[in-house]
């Protein structure tokens, strides 16, 4: 589809929800893929599904907060891909809590994860890049990387950084065969929305519909979006077409910012 064939790509979080998706559709595209997080039996698991496919797809343990992990992907990927020309950091996770119990631990960990560890990826992969003129990074961000909402302070502060990291690194590489760019989803239906539905009936002892139904209210459209179309949308930003998008916050919300 997106004429993706000869690329070597690495997906953060590539084990389940988004980042899955996002391996399918990039293999799909023809991309050779590596995939990377904590859990390796999820990774093995799509790894072997795209290579069921007739995919080219290794699987990396790896914790994209530990610099050294970080480092260890890059030997490992180039490795199994030869070069790698393609970067998503979607690794991440969400932290939902009233300011005044938000802990400072909790406040490290959604900035780990959700800035310092696209920070990390960044920083090994884009150099290579930029020597050989070519290269695509995408970051999922979220909507709370351009807006704030009740509980997520760590999670909005996190993902902010995300959106200003990738503007500030757009800029750096301009023009030099490379992009840099974010994804902004509204809710998904992954695991991540399945838990904060969960804690909503926790904590505010509504039954699942309800809780479901007021996540849906954030959707002018009143579904959620699917890891599918995130993953279209980073496909798209990965494709030869997209060479005049950089330093972009691409939303999927349908349509919730701007209402
Ligand atoms: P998910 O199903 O919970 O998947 C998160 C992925 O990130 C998993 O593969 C997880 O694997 C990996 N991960 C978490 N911490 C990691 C770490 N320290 N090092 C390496 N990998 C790590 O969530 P999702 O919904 O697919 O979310 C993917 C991305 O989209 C996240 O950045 C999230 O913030 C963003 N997003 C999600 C939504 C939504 O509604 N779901 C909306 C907007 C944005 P391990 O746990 O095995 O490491």
């Amino acid at each position: 589809m997106n004429g993706l064939e000869g690329r070597g790509a690495v997906v953060t979080g590539g084990g389940r929800g988004i980042g899955r998706a996002v391996a399918e559709a990039l293999s799909a595209a023809g991309a050779a893929v590596v995939v990377a997080a904590r859990s390796e039996a999820e990774l093995e698991e799509t790894a072997a599904a795209l290579r069921a496919r007739g995919g080219d797809a290794h699987a990396v343990a790896c914790d994209v907060t530990d610099e050294a992990a970080v480092g260890r992907l890059a030997e490992a990927a180039v490795e199994r891909l030869g070069e790698v020309d393609i970067l998503v950091n979607n690794a991440g996770a969400s932290f939902a809590q009233p300011l005044h119990r938000l802990t400072l631990e909790q406040w490290h960990d959604a900035l780990a994860v959700n800035a310092t560890g696209p920070f990390l990826c960044t920083r090994v992969f884009l150099p290579a890049m930029v020597e050989r003129g070519r290269g695509r990074v995408v970051t999922v961000a979220s909507v709370a990387g351009l807006t704030g909402g009740p509980y997520i302070a760590a999670y909005a502060a996190a993902k902010h950084a995300a959106v200003g990291f990738v503007r500030a690194v757009a800029a750096e590489v301009a023009g030099r065969g490379v992009t840099v760019n974010a994804v902004c989803p509204g809710y998904v239906d992954t695991d991540m929305t399945r838990s904060s539905i969960r804690r909503i009936v926790e904590k505010t002892g509504r039954t699942e519909d309800e809780a479901r139904a007021a996540i849906l209210e954030h959707s002018p459209q009143g579904r959620l979006i699917s890891a599918e179309e995130v993953a279209h949308a980073v496909t798209f930003l990965c494709s030869e077409g997209a060479r005049g998008i950089n330093g972009e916050a691409l939303v999927v919300d349908g349509g919730e910012l701007r209402r």
